[in-house]
């Protein structure tokens, strides 16, 4: 059975180091994509000291409220129809408004009651916002209606955070300020990039994301390295212990040849589980041993060189990321980021809180 542990005390570490860094600004908890794939409502619960939560859809945000979280929730992308103002209202979402379209359906449909809107401004990253002649137009329009909560919430998202040296950050957020500067209301920019990088991004409200998850945002920089503590711990077990003959295959392709006589474990983790399939130069930590993986990734198992943990036995637990192998490091093997690996981690994997302080 593989395992996703989930450190809630990891997660509360993590929090607190951005309010250290934000002090008494705002904090929305992006808990978009089940929450990076750990888990919604484990982890909207675990942090009742976040001022927000930031999903990407209705359904989420119902979610949390159905468990009773009372926090703003926002609707960061996904309100593109009528139909969802009377669910706004009712479960008290706010939503992002992002193109004149969304202005046009509240104009043509009128919240009866009060409805919370963050107004997006494109600064550069050209995915979802208003240029900054639409901004000006859409937050005159939305002035006009009474069922709107004023004043608006102004808000950008970086494209280059993840690199605080790029000039791009500087010239997006000055843009920022140049079009909100003439708006009231309190403003965002910062996600985690931004929150650990850059002090001049931090405005009233901050939307810390992958950090709260204790991974690093930056290449070549781990969430350890930035004083996060990882939040997921992907553990399998070892199933079969072999020695194999110098000359040996091992795995679909019989890609891997032995180079040796060689002790080789088999994990009970494939692809199927969420575990990248194409990767080199992986490593898993068996009992406290690093060990490389040799052969293809398969749907159920993977198979490791168990040279340097010659003591290793059937039933022994096996880290896949988590403490002391940073999921940062299996990402960059897997070229992708750890985003990704979090979030793709499968329904069969059986996830568990734990709270080790
Ligand atoms: C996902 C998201 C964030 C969080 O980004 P991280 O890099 O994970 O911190 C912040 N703002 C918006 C609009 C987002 O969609």
């Amino acid at each position: 059975m593989v395992r996703a542990h989930i450190d809630l005390s990891a997660l509360r570490h993590n929090f607190q180091v951005v309010r250290n860094l934000v002090g008494s600004r705002s904090i929305m908890a992006m808990i978009k994509a089940d929450a990076y794939g750990h888990g919604l409502l484990r982890v909207a619960e675990a942090l009742p000291e976040a001022d927000a939560f930031g999903v990407a859809s209705i359904p989420e945000a119902i979610h949390l409220r159905e468990i009773g979280v009372t926090q703003p929730i926002v609707i960061m992308s996904r309100f593109d129809r009528a139909e969802q103002i009377s669910l706004c209202l009712h479960y008290q979402l706010a939503i992002v408004i992002h193109q004149l379209y969304q202005v046009e359906i509240l104009e043509q449909n009128p919240p009866e009651k009060p409805l919370s809107v963050w107004l997006k401004l494109e600064t550069g990253m050209h995915r979802l916002g208003l240029l900054p002649e639409e901004f000006t137009e859409a937050w005159r329009r939305l002035q006009c209606l009474s069922g709107i909560q004023k004043p608006l919430t102004l808000m950008t998202h970086l494209a280059c955070s993840d690199d605080p040296e790029n000039s791009f950050n500087h010239k997006q957020i000055q843009l920022f300020h140049q079009v909100t500067d003439y708006f009231p209301g309190p403003k965002s920019i910062a996600n985690s990039g931004a929150i650990l990088s850059n002090p001049e991004t931090l405005t009233d409200w901050v939307r810390p994301g992958i950090m709260l998850y204790g991974a690093s945002p930056f290449a070549g920089k781990t969430g350890e390295d930035l004083g996060l503590r990882p939040v997921m711990n992907l553990i399998a077990e070892l199933i079969a212990v072999r020695q194999l003959r110098q000359g040996d295959y091992i795995g679909y392709g019989a890609d891997y040849r032995c180079p040796k006589d060689m002790m080789v474990g088999i994990i009970a983790i494939g692809y199927g589980d969420g575990y990248p399939r194409h990767i080199t130069g992986a490593s898993v930590l068996i009992n406290n041993i690093l060990c490389p993986l040799v052969g293809r990734v398969s749907m159920d198992m993977i198979a490791i060189d168990l040279t340097l943990a010659p003591n290793s036995q059937v039933g022994n637990a096996v880290i896949l990321w988590g403490k002391g192998l940073p999921v940062e490091h299996i990402a960059k093997c897997a070229n992708t980021i750890s985003y990704e690996l979090l979030c793709q981690v499968t329904r069969r994997v059986e996830f568990k809180s734990t709270n080790h302080e």
